[in-house]
């Protein structure tokens, strides 16, 4: 499910009414959305009323008539560090602490908690000059194990945090993927180009359904997309291109110099892009595999399998998704 749970709008720093980002989601095939406005930040105060359900609540009716399923959310936007956090699945917001003096950012975080929010740690390479900003600091600690932690933004917008990668493996964290959609999505993203769309999180869900979405961020079971781009947990990245992709059985079989070389056909079903490299065996060495679409694969005959890295899906900071194909 093509899911993206951090958006702003006028309610707090965003440009657009949230009628307009319930359009978009509709627009841009979403599954499911949220609103997260800052708790603590209102530009518009003077024009806008400042009420942390409001935005959620004038869109509740439109997202159901456009069968897009909307979670109700908000961003925690404490100092940095630690900097800030969104909230999702949460109840009343109207409770919510505004000032954001650091000594109030523990109770801040666990309003939410106490609500049994799904919680994460936004844009975490944002302010690389503010000491601490991008560092696994005790205070994400303390949150992880009180259980007011559940996921980290490894990609924001058109940042891609890479230390968060291997905090949400190393730590058993869910990998997010959003927009932080200010301005108009078709301002920030030129969708008239080919795979350009907004950053988003897959969520594998089992049905469609909030309890559902729920389940799977609590699993873990998520990779973020941005353009052409993947990232996530290894055993995830991996789900998700088997699901997309099949090597079909050899159609067509040529003998040149006494060695035999076998074609197949490799399938992409899917809206994803991706790229291949060989990284072991006898075979066609570099693969682009366009959204809707197939190739032609050679692999020398009498080989069991082809190894090959998708140079565009991260599964660590320093490691790409690697897969096989058995011959
Ligand atoms: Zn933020
Ligand atoms: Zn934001």
């Amino acid at each position: 499910m093509k899911c993206d749970f951090h958006t702003h709008t006028v309610f707090s720093d965003g440009l657009v009414w949230p009628n307009i980002r319930a359009q978009e989601a509709w627009e841009e095939g979403l599954d499911a959305m949220a609103l997260t406005e800052h708790i603590e930040y209102h530009p518009h105060k003077d024009y806008v009323e400042v009420n942390h359900n409001r935005s959620h609540e004038l869109i509740e009716n439109l997202s159901k008539r456009n069968n897009v399923l909307l979670i109700k959310g908000t961003e925690i936007t404490r100092q940095t560090p630690p900097g800030h956090f969104n909230a999702i699945f949460i109840g009343d917001a109207s409770s919510y602490i505004e000032d954001n003096v650091s000594e109030k950012d523990w109770k801040a975080v666990m309003k939410a908690a106490d609500q049994n929010a799904f919680i994460f740690w936004n844009h975490p390479g944002w302010k690389p000059n503010i000491e601490g900003s991008y560092e696994w600091l005790p205070f994400l600690e303390d949150l992880r194990k009180k259980n007011a932690l559940h996921g980290i933004e490894v990609i924001n917008g058109f940042g891609f945090h890479m230390k968060a990668l291997d905090w949400c493996v190393d730590k058993g964290l869910t990998v997010m993927g959003t927009s932080d959609i200010h301005n108009l999505v078709g301002h920030d993203y030129d969708r008239s180009r080919k795979y350009v769309h907004r950053t988003m999180t897959l969520v594998m869900a089992k049905e469609r359904t909030p309890e559902s979405i729920r389940e799977a961020l609590d699993a873990g079971r998520t990779v973020a997309w941005a353009s052409k781009y993947l990232a996530g947990k290894e055993e995830n990245v991996k789900n998700l291109f088997n699901a997309c992709v099949k090597l079909m059985p050899s159609h067509y079989s040529q003998e040149k110099n006494g060695v035999r070389t076998n074609f197949y056909e490799i399938q992409n079903k899917s809206d994803l892009y991706f790229e291949l490299e060989l990284t072991s065996g006898k075979g066609t060495q570099k693969i682009t595999l366009y959204p809707m679409s197939s190739q032609l694969l050679s692999a020398e005959a009498g080989q069991q399998s082809l190894s090959y890295d998708v140079t565009n899906a991260y599964v660590r900071s320093d490691k790409f998704l690697n897969i096989s194909f058995s011959l």
